[in-house]
């Protein structure tokens, strides 16, 4: 497995790789959840490369850039276990020169629900991915639906732009106990992590009541509502989508998203289910 560290050495690496590529980009502190990706990845294509890089533009001022975790030893060990080729962990200089011009998220639906929340954030995503992909020039590159706003606008950004690459969309990978992984749940104390529980809870009551035919997002999110109150500390939205991102009155079966963000102490979390 080669480490690289800046855009020479990972040019080096890329152009002895002779057949299809899997890319997995993550911001690192691995857990399941970007195994479940890797994992796709090296079951699709001849080679995969993994990216491990904090992107600083997707972090607003006040959020958790400082201290978001970092674990390289750890990252490294497991992407080679998962039969990674190459791992991608550049430096920020490497990758953001000075008064370079910017990519901006679509003006809709990359500033509602986490655009809403989080305003800049989406212009960060897709900079970085765009980057990403210009670099490591991927056949399929693999993202979580645990982020389902970043997978539609980069959906969008590969079809708007013309990219030639295969988005592959993959599933949440949980807890036995329903929580979503993620690298910010290792901020949670053992209280908070009970009350996080409170997210799938309520995305499962969701679904419950589709299968009973309850078909309305007002009284679905009413009833989501309730369980998220009594355990959240700030409820950030609940919201019902279809599959391009626009608020629906009435869930459509088959191509609808219900999601919730939520602040459980000062720890923020998303979570969502594809119905
Ligand atoms: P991150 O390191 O948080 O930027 O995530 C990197 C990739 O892993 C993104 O495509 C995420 O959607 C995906 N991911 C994060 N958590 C999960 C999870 N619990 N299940 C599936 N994919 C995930």
């Amino acid at each position: 497995m080669v480490v690289a560290r800046d855009y020479e050495e990972f040019k080096k690496a890329r152009e002895k790789l002779d057949g299809s590529v899997g890319f997995v980009p993550t911001m690192g502190a691995l857990h399941d959840g970007h195994i479940s990706l890797i994992k796709r990845a090296r079951r699709e294509n001849d080679f995969v490369i993994v990216s491990i890089f904090v992107n600083p533009t997707q972090f607003l001022e006040g959020e958790d850039l400082d201290k978001y975790p970092r674990k390289e030893e750890a990252d490294l060990k497991i992407c080679e276990l998962a039969g990674v080729d190459i791992v991608f962990m550049p430096t920020i200089n490497s990758i953001y020169h000075q008064d370079e011009l910017k990519i901006l998220a679509p003006k809709i639906r990359g500033y509602i629900l986490e655009g809403a929340k989080r305003p800049g954030h989406f212009d960060g995503v897709l900079q970085v991915v765009l980057k990403l992909f210009n670099i490591t020039k991927p056949t399929n590159a693999y993202f979580g639906k645990k982020d389902a706003q970043q997978l539609a606008l980069i959906s969008s950004m590969v079809k708007d732009y013309f990219l030639d690459i295969n988005i592959v969309p993959c599933e949440i990978v949980r807890d036995k106990d329903g929580l979503a992984l993620s690298s910010r749940n290792v901020y949670l104390s053992d209280e908070e992590r009970v009350r996080a529980l409170s997210l799938s809870r309520a995305l499962k009551k969701g679904a419950e009541l589709l299968s009973k035919g309850i078909l309305d997002s007002e009284i679905i999110k009413k009833e989501m509502e309730e369980i998220l109150k009594k355990n959240v500390d700030r409820l950030d939205y609940i919201a019902i989508v279809n599959r391009e991102f626009k608020e629906i009155d009435k869930v459509e079966i088959g191509n609808s998203i219900i999601l919730v963000a939520a602040f459980v102490g000062n720890t923020r979390l998303i979570d969502n289910i594809w119905v």
